[in-house]
């Protein structure tokens, strides 16, 4: 039997809802073993399983439990960072680590968008990491920044990629937004419960900009955006877990709701990262129950790494519209995360 490869990872910001995740995830990966977690200065010094106010439904793991919490500072030996920080503290700390050597996946959105990062979903624009020459060549880094999208924009990218061979023109989106991904302790229960919040700071910019990123072709070292324009309106609603998203496409072959739904069952990832260990064969999958997705009974699809369409009808406005659902917690954040750490380590060859 062949060994399993191995490799030392640290959790950046361990302590958070995407964090926890993360610590959860990592405590079954086949490759990764934990040996650092870092906080807030809140935390530093004290024990893991006294600083984290531990939300998941799965126990917190011994190991875990008992590591001292570490600034966010280099320092640590480690061959990969996974960085759960607020986007302000990882626009300072996440350059700190690739200058240092690291190899870092970043949640953030802070460096999304700059032209030599990749944002990448391996299963959807695995070619985009060869940015990182260029990365290392401007920024003179010995280590190396990728990020994943923000969670809301794995639900419409995945279902958009698999129509891109028809000519996707403009999308209008809706979402409905779950509770965790407003991190914890999140949006007081005086605020969201019998309610619904039309408006969550930053995040229609980022569903109008971000799909056209991973979407988009490279050439000569850089991503051409894909000419797709979309409009978003972005709900925060009281679900806990799995981002609901209404979507409406027009597109420039008139397909019908059957060829699309064939299209997104069909779609597989590329062969470079089908075998890695947070792959799964079916990205998405089409239920054809009229009431299907549905956040409590569908996030967990493929371990939470499957986006879950339905609904796939006729618009009478665009061409089609669909329902699609991710696991904002997992499909985009922690598991995303994880998965782009195995894809940089099938890039620079060492898997
Ligand atoms: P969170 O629950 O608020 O957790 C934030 C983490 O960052 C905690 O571990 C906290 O440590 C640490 N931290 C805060 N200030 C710090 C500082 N000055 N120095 C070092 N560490 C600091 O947030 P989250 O929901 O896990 O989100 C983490 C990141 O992932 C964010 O950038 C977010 O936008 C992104 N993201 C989240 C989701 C989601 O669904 N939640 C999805 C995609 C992306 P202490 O506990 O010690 O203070």
């Amino acid at each position: 039997m062949s060994r399993q490869p191995s490799f030392r990872v640290a959790v950046l910001g361990a302590t958070g809802m995407v964090g926890q995740w993360l610590v959860h995830l990592l405590d079954r990966h086949p490759w990764f073993r934990v040996v650092a977690l870092t906080g807030s200065d809140r935390s530093v010094g004290r024990p893991y399983g006294e600083a984290c106010r531990w939300l998941l439904g799965a126990p917190m793991p011994d190991w875990a439990a008992r590591m001292p919490v570490l600034p966010t500072e280099p320092g640590f030996e480690a061959d990969l960072v996974i960085s759960a920080l607020p986007s302000e503290i990882a626009r300072e700390a996440e350059p700190r680590f690739a200058a240092a050597g690291y190899l870092v996946a970043s949640n953030a959105s802070a460096y999304r968008m700059a032209p030599d990062v990749p944002l990448l979903m391996p299963d959807v624009n695995f070619d985009h990491l060869a940015l990182l020459a260029r990365q290392r060549d401007e920024r003179g880094w010995t280590g190396a920044l990728l990020t994943n999208p923000n969670c809301t924009t794995t639900a419409a990218v995945l279902p958009l990629k698999a129509l891109m061979p028809y000519g996707v023109r403009r999308v209008h989106l809706v979402s409905l937004q779950a509770l965790s991904g407003a991190g914890y302790p999140g949006v007081s229960a005086m605020e969201i419960v019998d309610n619904i919040l039309p408006h969550i700071p930053g995040e229609e910019e980022k569903l109008e900009t971000e799909p056209r990123k991973l979407l988009g072709r490279l050439t000569d070292g850089a991503v051409e955006e894909a000419p797709i324009r979309f409009s978003a309106q972005t709900n925060r609603v009281p679900t806990l877990d799995g981002h609901l998203v209404c979507l409406s496409v027009e597109l420039e072959e008139p397909i019908s709701p059957e060829q699309a739904m064939a299209a997104m069952a069909a779609y597989r990832p590329p062969e470079e990262v089908a075998d890695l260990p947070t792959a799964v064969p079916m990205p998405i999958v089409v239920r054809r129950e009229p009431d299907r997705p549905q956040p409590r009974l569908d996030r967990m699809a493929g371990g939470g790494m499957s986006v879950v369409v339905g609904r796939v009808q006729p618009c009478p406005v665009f061409t089609l519209k669909f329902v699609a659902l991710t696991h904002n917690t997992i499909r985009g954040a922690a598991g995303a995360a994880l998965f782009n750490a195995e894809a940089l380590l099938r890039w620079l060859g060492r898997v």
